[in-house]
Order: C-alpha cells, then sequence, then structure tokens
C-alpha cells in the first residue's frame, strides 16, 4: 500500500487561479522524497492537501488506507496524529522552553507527564539537543531552532512527516545536516516528503523527486 496517493487531483483556488492540475503520484511507505519547482508552483498547495488545511477541487487523495476526503469531522484529529509537519520558520512559541515546545502536542494528546517527559527527551536526543530543554527558542541558533521544529514534528512518532521549506532560512551547511536528519528518521521507516527550491540541495541526496511545474506534476 503506497503512503500517499494524489489521484488526479486539482486544486483551484476561489480566485480562479489552478494551483495543482491533474496531479497524479505515489509515494511508498518508507520512502524519502523531494517535491520541488518554481515559486508559485504549488509545492505548499500539494502539502496542504495532506494536512487537510486545502481541499482538492477535483480529485482524491489516499494516505495510507485513508481516502482524506471521505475523513468525517471527528477522524481528522486522529488522521492528524499521524502526521509530523515541519516548516519554513518552525513555528515554535516564544513563551515557552524547548521542552514545553515539544511536549505540547502530547499534552493535547492526553498522555502521562512520565510517558510525555520520556518521548520529548527521546526526540531531543535524536536532533541532538539534549542539552537545550529548558533553553526559549530566541536564544538558540536558526539550525537549532529547526531542530526543536523537527523534535516536535517526530515526538509522537508519526508515520509520515512533511516539511515546507523547512531549510529556507538556512545556510548551505546547516541545510545539509537538517536533512541528513530527515534521512535518519527515513532510515527508521518514516515515509519523508520535503518541499525545497533548493536544487543544488536535492542534486547531493539520492531520493526520488517530484517536480512542479506550473501545477504539473512529474517524478523524476
Ligand atoms: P509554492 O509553494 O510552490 O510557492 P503555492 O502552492 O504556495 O506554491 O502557490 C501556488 C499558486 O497558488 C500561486 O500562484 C499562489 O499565488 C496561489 N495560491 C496559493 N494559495 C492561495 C490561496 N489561498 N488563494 C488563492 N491563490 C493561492
Amino acid at each position: 500500500m503506497s503512503a500517499i496517493r494524489f489521484e488526479n487531483v486539482s486544486k483551484r483556488y476561489k480566485t480562479g487561479h489552478e494551483a495543482l492540475r491533474s496531479a497524479d503520484f505515489s509515494l511508498e511507505s518508507g520512502e524519502m522524497a523531494f517535491l520541488t519547482g518554481h515559486s508559485g508552483a504549488g509545492k505548499s498547495t500539494l502539502l496542504k492537501m495532506l494536512t487537510l488545511v486545502e481541499h482538492p477541487s477535483r480529485g482524491e487523495v489516499w494516505v495510507g488506507n485513508q481516502n482524506l476526503s471521505k475523513l468525517s469531522r471527528y477522524q481528522i484529529p486522529d488522521y492528524r496524529r499521524t502526521l509530523g509537519v515541519v516548516y519554513q520558520n518552525h513555528r515554535l512559541l516564544g513563551d515557552r522552553n524547548v521542552y514545553q515546545n515539544i511536549a505540547l502536542p502530547l499534552q493535547i494528546a492526553g498522555y502521562s507527564r512520565d510517558h510525555i517527559g520520556r518521548r520529548v527527551r527521546a526526540a531531543l536526543d535524536r536532533v541532538g539537543l539534549l542539552a537545550a530543554e529548558s533553553a526559549f527558542p530566541q536564544a538558540l541558533s536558526s539550525g537549532e531552532q529547526q531542530r526543536v521544529g523537527i523534535a516536535r514534528a517526530i515526538v509522537h512518532k508519526p508515520r509520515l512527516l512533511i516539511a515546507d521549506e523547512p531549510t529556507g532560512n538556512l545556510d548551505p551547511r546547516l541545510s545539509l545536516d537538517i536533512m541528513h536528519l530527515f534521512e535518519q528518521f527515513n532510515r527508521v521507516g518514516t515515509t519523508v516528503l520535503i518541499a525545497t527550491h533548493d536544487v543544488a540541495l536535492i542534486k547531493r541526496m539520492k531520493h526520488p523527486v517530484l517536480i512542479l511545474d506550473k501545477g504539473r506534476l512529474r517524478r523524476v
């Protein structure tokens, strides 16, 4: 079963702009792929179909055995908990420290304090920031902030990790470090889809690439 399957997906915004045109692709479970294309090509739109921020105008999006357009209002929170999402600007809360930022999704899901403590520290360990748990985000470098963003995305062990320009604010060396971190999660079985316009970075890594051009998608 594919981890992600887009079947003839088109997205026309209310403005009339067609951001995706008959997109067809699948990503197998355990794969890691890049999604690339010029600014405005439709990368964020495609990812928003997966996070259910936007919905297709036509076609179907499947994640595992779930047709996303068939999810009921009550199934959506459970579905979202199977995803880890990393943003370009990491979206950390400035009035909470690193530990609290990462713990938040688990607190919302109602886990015990002990369980949360173990999971948060395991996540921080994976991104190499165990020593930073009491720091506030603004005291960290931009690379470290993005690592915290990644720890928050993986703390609930998602089966699918998606990232929208996760290295957009980082220099080339830090960007490569962050991509290697995504590879580590992929190696232990997480399916990873990363939108980036950084072609040089993609070329250095050996993963399938989905190219969007004015809403049309092809896989190379
Ligand atoms: P990318 O992430 O590749 O830069 P986007 O998916 O953000 O591309 O945008 C694709 C196109 O859709 C762009 O032309 C953008 O202006 C348009 N677009 C994105 N979001 C909206 C929206 N909410 N309403 C109308 N047009 C939008």
